[in-house]
């Protein structure tokens, strides 16, 4: 059996929703969209359900798989609805839905139901991606809270640059939220994970932690009181399957972009950017090999990678290496590879996921 494989903590992933709901001062969602950032989303909102407030993703395909899994804790469409025809299942599967657009509420006021609709309206604070303007926000919070049907709205925004302490355009969208929701009804939400982790000036009635809740740390680089209090719940591994020597001079890989300097042992490892591992990792991207540190050399391939074992002498076929996890730390790994935290555990795929501590 190919021994790549994606370990998944639920303790670790539950400790760090604990943390982010008190950090975020009042309840928290879960967002477990993009199935949960390629930790599986069923697996993840099964781990925290008795504890979660809810749950958020990106579109009603999404949900209904949490709810095809029997997950009913409230579940939130962070983008709404992308068509009305969507809004009878959002009734019929009790989800909650976000309206960010003048079409979203125009289809809701159409839509008719007996049911209580659950609507989190959504500012653009000064994103400029998703929302309705200040002007047309308390317009639409007037028509909205006039339907019977329709349950006490939960007022949210989203930030644009809250994994930068240093800039002050966080600030800024608190400012216009503010002003904007100043004496509405309604709970309010505007954390993600680096607002949560380094913003307590936002802290409101609901936290969206996303990445924050995988144990990477999106303010990475930037020390913070809570830097430490994350525990990392993917570590990503795979074995040396097969180990050559190769003499000074000799190149490895696609593109010859190692060359020995000196005779190298080379490990070949089951792990390759068809399983999600970055293509352009640089020769010295670091790794644990057996526990102790080491760096692969040459391009990924699809399928493997290699790394160098002259200073591992004690390694061989076998030796377990792992990719990330406590070491390296994803948000570390992310820059030496020219991406994000995000889309390095976003890309995981093909790599079988074993869950611990459920
Ligand atoms: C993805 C998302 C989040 C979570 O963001 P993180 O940076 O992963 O914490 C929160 N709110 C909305 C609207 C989102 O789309």
């Amino acid at each position: 059996m190919r021994p790549a494989q994606a370990l998944i903590d639920l303790a670790a992933l539950r400790h760090n929703y604990r943390l982010a709901k008190k950090l975020g001062g009042g309840k928290a969602l879960a967002i477990v969209k993009a199935d949960a950032y390629g930790h599986g989303a069923v697996a993840c909102a099964r781990a925290l359900e008795t504890e979660a407030d809810g749950f958020g993703v990106a579109c009603i395909e999404e949900a209904l798989e949490l709810r095809a899994a029997g997950i009913t804790a409230p579940i939130l469409l962070m983008e709404g609805c992308f068509d009305a025809g969507e809004l009878p299942l959002v009734v019929e599967h009790d989800l909650w839905i976000a309206v960010a657009s003048s079409e979203q509420l125009e289809a809701v006021l159409a839509f008719e139901t007996r049911a209580t609709l659950h609507i989190w309206l959504m500012l653009d604070s000064g994103m400029h991606r998703l929302g309705l303007s200040p002007e047309d926000f308390r317009a639409a919070h007037a028509r909205l809270s006039a339907l019977p049907h329709v349950a006490p709205l939960v007022l949210m925004s989203h930030l644009a640059r809250a994994d930068e302490l240093d800039s002050p355009r966080t600030l800024e969208q608190l400012k216009n939220f503010r002003r904007a929701t100043n004496g509405l009804a309604g709970e309010t939400s505007l954390c993600n994970s680096a607002a949560a982790l380094g913003w307590p000036q936002l802290r409101n009635d609901w936290a969206r932690p996303g990445l924050m809740l995988y144990g990477a740390d999106p303010l990475h680089g930037q020390p913070h009181e809570h830097a430490d209090e994350l525990q990392p719940v993917m570590t990503l591994q795979s074995r040396v399957f097969l180990v050559r020597e190769i003499a000074a001079g000799e190149p490895v890989g696609y593109g010859a972009r190692f060359v020995a300097q000196r005779p190298t042992r080379v490990g070949v490892v089951a792990m390759g950017y068809a399983d999600g591992y970055p293509q352009y990792a640089p020769n010295g991207t670091p790794v644990l090999i057996d526990g102790q540190p080491g760096h692969t050399i040459g391009r990924v391939s699809m399928d493997m990678l290699t790394v160098e074992l002259t200073d591992h002498p004690q390694a061989g076929v076998g030796s377990l290496v792992q990719l990330w996890g406590d070491t390296p730390r994803v948000p570390a790994l992310a820059p030496l590879c020219n991406t994000s935290a995000y889309r390095l555990l976003c890309a995981l795929k093909r790599v079988p996921r074993i869950y611990v501590n459920a």
